[in-house]
């Protein structure tokens, strides 16, 4: 894909978009056009020369069929993002991210638009199966919100089979980084708590393991994947597992704060307990090289909450 082309980037006013967004532009791309609910983010912040906002859902068919008409490729990321939600209201999720994505699939085919990143999950598609996970493993969804991403995947792959298309899946691991003061994930949730003074809660004994992912090293990973025509599926993350009590640990040191106070609570059920992920093959198809170690991606991303969380509050 050029950076001339075309690129319709939804849900591109959230975390992972706005800093997709400030990615391709850096990277000389110049005709970028957002559509974002403003459930989550805010188009002000990708609101830049090059970039065409447009407050909208992607349940909505006319409007999705005159963005898609232009677009040369697709980066969907508008999503009911958070697992705990869709346990809560399986329903919603079912709705916003299996209705909605098929729906962008049908419609980009009818408008003759063959590229599409979809951004998909590991964790949850893949349930309690033993780190390092890879794309070969079998899927074992907890929650809904894998259940859904699941489905997803499988329409991406179908719409590749059927219709020629080049769909590609990347299953971001868990992302954190700047531009997510909105986010309930772990890391925004925790730094929120150091900036109001509360303690961290912690849900279960804090052993969990996640694969940490910055999101900078994320966005060169999407930025490669509209590069290439590569199709399936994509494990997307640093290839590192890590436990919640190091992370806050490692947050101790980022923030330069010794005590950091704890509250552990019961743990949440639905959830993966224990998971990280392999990167070989986006290694190969997509030279991806997540370079950000998490001491250093945490350490900036605190800066940017110190400095921006006035703007929030
Ligand atoms: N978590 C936590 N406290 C919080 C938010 C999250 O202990 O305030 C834990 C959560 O139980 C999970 C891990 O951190 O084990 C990652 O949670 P997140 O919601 O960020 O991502 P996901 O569950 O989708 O991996």
């Amino acid at each position: 894909m050029a950076q001339e082309s075309s690129i319709l980037i939804t849900g591109g006013a959230g975390f992972i978009g706005s800093n997709v967004v400030e990615h391709l532009l850096a990277n000389g791309y110049q005709n970028l056009t957002v559509i974002d609910d403003e459930s989550l983010g805010r188009l002000k912040r990708v609101d830049r020369p090059g970039v065409t906002c447009v407050k909208g859902d992607i349940l909505d068919e006319a409007l999705m069929a005159s963005l898609l008409a232009g677009a040369d490729a697709v980066i969907h990321l508008a999503a009911d993002t958070r697992v705990i939600d869709s346990i809560e209201n399986p329903a919603y999720n079912f709705e916003v991210n299996v209705v909605g994505s098929f729906r962008l699939l049908s419609l980009a085919r009818d408008a003759g638009c063959q590229r599409i990143i979809n951004a998909s999950t590991g964790g949850a598609i893949l349930g309690d199966a033993p780190p390092p996970v890879s794309e070969e493993l079998p899927a074992r969804p907890l929650a809904p919100y894998g259940a859904a991403k699941l489905a997803v995947e499988g329409y991406c792959s179908a719409f590749a089979g059927a219709y020629g298309m080049k769909t590609l899946s990347l299953r971001f691991s868990n992302v954190y980084g700047p531009l997510s003061f909105h986010k309930g994930s772990v890391v925004a949730a925790f730094y929120k708590s150091l900036l109001n003074g509360r303690p961290l809660t912690v849900y279960g004994d804090g052993e969990q393991v996640r694969d940490f992912l910055y999101v900078g090293d994320l966005v060169a990973g999407v930025r490669r994947a509209i590069e290439t025509d590569a199709t399936g599926v994509l494990q997307l993350g640093s290839s590192v597992g890590t436990s919640i009590n190091t992370l806050i640990a490692l947050m101790a040191e980022a923030t330069g704060r010794r005590e950091i106070p704890v509250d552990y609570v019961p743990a949440r059920q639905g959830e993966t307990r224990i998971t990280w992920c392999c990167i070989d093959r986006a290694r190969e198809v997509l030279g991806f090289e997540p370079g950000t170690r998490l001491a250093e991606g945490l350490a900036n991303t605190w800066n940017w909450f110190s400095e921006n969380v006035t703007v929030f509050k």
